[in-house]
């Protein structure tokens, strides 16, 4: 489902933003990892599954939305707040009532753990698309074991910032459906490290994604940002 919604993007957007050098592709604007609420409820995942939007988060979202069509001219956006789906629901419920130029991917940034880590404390961030509801998780569930659900439920895993987990990353790479190459919230240094890192998972062929993990709350700049790179996605 998440792979046709992607083709019908692509075709929509007429792809020639950016060729990358290394592996010849296409890109569309689009951007996988937002968060429009930021962390006003990062906390224990459990508790985050009955949480019901108030019209102040909704607003929030609908200002992000319209941001990036109008002024980063997106094609296909994910609203990724941690560990919580409602805000990409409630997303792709108005963009279809709207009739809005752009496609909602829903999903979340999903917090799990690498029991295999050799510094166990470092959680890992999954961002989960294409799926409606979260599978059955908590903070401890494996990296690997999520990657599965999210797969059995049809949805796609994209590992977000690995560089702060190469160990990991390298590790699970031939489960995932992709993986973060840039990162807005990361800067440049990440993707200096990314270069490097990207060669060890060569042989899995991943697809790689340059997404803003974006914080509202912190700015909403009136241009198009290059640190949010914006362009540069391959698709899934
Ligand atoms: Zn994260
Ligand atoms: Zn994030």
């Amino acid at each position: 489902m998440l792979s046709r919604i992607i083709e019908d993007v692509q075709e929509k957007f007429n792809l020639n933003l950016r060729e990358w050098v290394e592996e010849p592709n296409y890109a569309v604007r689009a951007d996988l990892h937002i968060h429009p609420l930021a962390h006003k409820y990062y906390g224990n995942c459990d508790d985050l599954r009955d949480i019901i939007l108030d019209e102040k988060d909704k607003k929030k979202i609908r200002k992000v939305i319209d941001w990036c069509i109008k002024v980063r001219g997106l094609g296909a956006i994910a609203l990724t707040d941690h560990d919580m789906i409602q805000s990409s629901l409630y997303a792709a419920e108005h963009v279809k009532k709207q009739k809005l130029d752009i496609e909602i991917i829903t999903g979340a940034e999903c917090e799990v753990t690498d029991p295999e880590a050799r510094i166990s404390s470092m959680p890992i961030h999954l961002l989960c698309l294409g799926i409606k509801e979260l599978p059955a998780y908590t903070r401890r569930t494996a990296v690997d074991k999520m990657i599965r659900l999210v797969h059995e439920m049809g949805g796609k895993a994209i590992m977000a910032h690995p560089i702060y987990y190469p160990e990991t990353f390298c590790r699970y790479a031939y489960l995932l459906d992709g993986y973060e190459y840039e990162n807005g919230g990361a800067g440049m240094a990440f993707t200096f490290g990314m270069s490097f890192l990207k060669t060890r998972v060569f042989d899995h062929k991943i697809k790689y994604y340059c997404n803003s993990d974006f914080h509202y709350e912190l700015f909403l700049p009136r241009q198009p940002d290059e640190l949010l790179c914006n362009e540069g996605w391959e698709g899934l």
